[in-house]
Order: C-alpha cells, then sequence, then structure tokens
C-alpha cells in the first residue's frame, strides 16, 4: 500500500505527524513518502504543487492530506496560491466525489453550540460534488491585475455550470452510499431561481429511477441551511454541488463540535483518493502545539476504509478515537470543565496507546 504524505502548511505539518504516528503502529504494510505542497513547495520550489509532489500523488493508492494556506501568500497571483494545490490535486487524480461524515460523539455533545437533544446521536453524511459547478465554470470574470484583485473594474463574474454525466456520477455515488445506511437520500439545490440547478435536480431524479429502495427528497439549499440548524437528524445522506456542499458542510461540521473532529474522504472512480481534515492550516494557531490531530486521524481511518480495503484497522482506529474522549483527554478547541487539556502530541499518544 503506497501512501502520498503531503503535511502541507500550518497546522498541517503537526496534525499529519500524529496521523502518520498511528498509521505506524497498525503492522500493515504500508509504504508512506512524504512531499512539500502549498506555501511550503511555493517556497522551496516556486509553484504549490511541484511536478515531484503530483507524480508521487498520482503513483500512490491514497493521499493522506494536512493542509494548506497561508494569509501571507494572499497577495500572490491566483495560480501560485497554495489553495490551488488542492484544485491541482482534484483536477489530476480526478476526484469528483467530496465525503464529509459529521458525527456527534456522545462525549462531545457540550461542546456543540446546539441544544443537546438536537445533536445526540446525530450521524450524517454530506457528499459534495468536486470538479463542477461554479467553480470550474468558463468563462470567469477578466483578470485585469496580476495579483487576483480587481481595481478599478466596473464587474467580475463565474459560471456556473454541470454537464450531464458530472450528475449522474455523483448521484450514483450518493445512492449507493445511502443504500448502505438507512436507505435516505437528500439532494440539495436552488431549483426555484438557476436553471443549472433544475438541471441537477431532474438528472437526480433520473438516476434515482435505478434505486428505487432509497427515498430521495429534494430540498432548496437555504432550507436546507436552516434545517440543518433547526432539525439535523432529518438528514441522512445529502449530496450537492461543488459551492453548495462547500458551505453546508462546514455548517454541518459545526454541529458536531470542533472542525478539529470532522475528516473528509475525496475520491475518483478508481476509490483513489485524498484524505484531509475539513478544516484549514489554521494559521492562528500553528506552532503552538495546541491543534487537534483528530480530523487528521480520522481522515486515515477513511483512508484505509475505502482505498486500501482495510475496513478492520479503519474501526480500530474510530474505536481508540472514542476511548480518548471517553477517557476525558482533550484538545483546547473541545476542551470544557472537567476534562484533561492535552497537547496535539499528546493526543496522537494517546491514540497510539488506546490502539
Ligand atoms: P481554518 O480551518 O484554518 O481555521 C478556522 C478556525 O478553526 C481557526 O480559529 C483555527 O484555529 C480553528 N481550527 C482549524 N483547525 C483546527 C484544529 N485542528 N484544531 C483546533 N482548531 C482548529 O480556516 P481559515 O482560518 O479560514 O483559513 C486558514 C487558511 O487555511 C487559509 O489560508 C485558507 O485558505 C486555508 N484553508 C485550507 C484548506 C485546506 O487545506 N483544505 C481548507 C480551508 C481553508
Amino acid at each position: 500500500m503506497k501512501i502520498a504524505v503531503l503535511p502541507g502548511d500550518g497546522i498541517g505539518t503537526e496534525i499529519v505527524a500524529e496521523a502518520v504516528k498511528v498509521l505506524n503502529v497498525l503492522g500493515l504494510p504500508m509504504e508512506m513518502e512524504t512531499a512539500l505542497v502549498g506555501g511550503a513547495a511555493y517556497e522551496a520550489h516556486g509553484h504549490p504543487l511541484p511536478e515531484s509532489t503530483l507524480k508521487l500523488a498520482k503513483e500512490a493508492d491514497a493521499v493522506l492530506f494536512g493542509a494548506v494556506g497561508d494569509w501571507k501568500y494572499d497577495t500572490l497571483d491566483r495560480p501560485l496560491r497554495p489553495e490551488q494545490a488542492i484544485l491541482g490535486l482534484r483536477k489530476n487524480l480526478g476526484l469528483f466525489a467530496n465525503f464529509r461524515p459529521a458525527i456527534c460523539y456522545d462525549q462531545l455533545v457540550g461542546a456543540s453550540s446546539l441544544k443537546p437533544e438536537l445533536i445526540s446521536g446525530l450521524d450524517i453524511l454530506i457528499i459534495r460534488e468536486l470538479t463542477g459547478d461554479i467553480y470550474f465554470g468558463q468563462p470567469r470574470g477578466r483578470r485585469i491585475a496580476t495579483d487576483g484583485h480587481f481595481p478599478g473594474a466596473e464587474e467580475a463574474f463565474d459560471t456556473m455550470r454541470y454537464s450531464r454525466p458530472e450528475i449522474e456520477r455523483i448521484a450514483h455515488v450518493a445512492f449507493q452510499a445511502a443504500r448502505k445506511r438507512s436507505k435516505r437520500l437528500t439532494s440539495v439545490d436552488k431549483a426555484n431561481v438557476l436553471e443549472t440547478f433544475q438541471f441537477w435536480k431532474d438528472v437526480v431524479s433520473e438516476v434515482g429511477l435505478q434505486y428505487p429502495d432509497v427515498e430521495l427528497d429534494h430540498m432548496y439549499v437555504d432550507n436546507a441551511a436552516m434545517q440543518l440548524v433547526k432539525a439535523p437528524k432529518r438528514f441522512d445522506v445529502v449530496v450537492t454541488g461543488n459551492m453548495f456542499g462547500d458551505i453546508l458542510s462546514d455548517e454541518a461540521s459545526m454541529l458536531t463540535g470542533s472542525i478539529g473532529m470532522l475528516p473528509s474522504a475525496s475520491l475518483n472512480s478508481k476509490n483513489q483518493g485524498l484524505y484531509e481534515p475539513s478544516h484549514g492550516s489554521a494559521p492562528d494557531i500553528a506552532g503552538k502545539g495546541i491543534a487537534n490531530p483528530l480530523a487528521t486521524i480520522l481522515s486515515a481511518a477513511m483512508m484505509l476504509r475505502f482505498s486500501l480495503n482495510q475496513e478492520a484497522s479503519a474501526l480500530r482506529i474510530e474505536a481508540a478515537v472514542q476511548k480518548v474522549l471517553a477517557q476525558g483527554l482533550r484538545t483546547a478547541d473541545i476542551y470544557s470543565e472537567g476534562t484533561t487539556r492535552v497537547s496535539t502530541r499528546e493526543m496522537g499518544d494517546a491514540v497510539v496507546k488506546a490502539l
């Protein structure tokens, strides 16, 4: 099993180190190779996704990714910004399906901003399409300046588009995921206003005819945003486009207490995947040893499950995480009175010990 390890910037290096430690104690035949990505790669090679990093990622069975970005790169021309590395990896590896589970662990019910009864037992899965939508539409607003800004311009625009095959393949992934869970799927759109999303709704419904055992419902994105905080347990699997998915998955993630707990997987049609925490590089806490490594450790578990066919090891990691939470160990972001505050490294060590 070949794994490309791309820690990236900010807290990326700190949290990935803990996930690697956890993977190493499983005793599986894994080969892990590390490479620079994001701002770190820009500093060393003048590009956020150097050829050598891309080659490593393409040849691997899976990519374990930390996070990229720092405010200091905000004035760079857009193609050189750290975040472009993720878009480049998604594009080059054909990663079109982003899985973001939002699970509320019993021990963290109190860390949520919602009432315990609304989120206790919450276990939803948001599936976001990654390759289409307004992020990749053409034409895009004309660039007047090279620093990514538009001094003196009167307008800027981006075009929303989806093709039938793009919608069909994400719909199949979503129906199949729903089949393995409660057999309920909600497709989120904005069909009342946007043609692109009327098309989305029609194609998802058509694909749904092949999955008569899955109950499909459609919801407008504004209502979905509201329902997620009003009655989140009404959802099981949610499928949506790139932009709505970006926003709703962050909203869903916060229901569970901390973005530091949430893993994610981005898969292509061969089940090759990129696994990363849902959060960014957190420059505000980088280097302090206080970042929560659990989202990255849980992403490593998803990697074992989806790309490496090691379900038993994935379950072991997830059980170990539950165990350290039950022991009352907390990084600063999930700390509450009566629990024990630990550092990034101590949290990783505790998961290793639990394993
Ligand atoms: P962020 O997710 O990095 O941080 C948001 C807040 O959550 C911060 O207060 C941070 O301290 C906290 N946080 C995040 N992860 C945490 C963890 N593991 N433990 C404890 N606290 C944690 O989002 P941001 O501040 O908007 O962006 C920072 C940089 O990250 C930007 O350059 C942005 O572009 C980039 N970014 C990268 C990715 C990615 O690499 N996939 C995703 C989102 C943002």
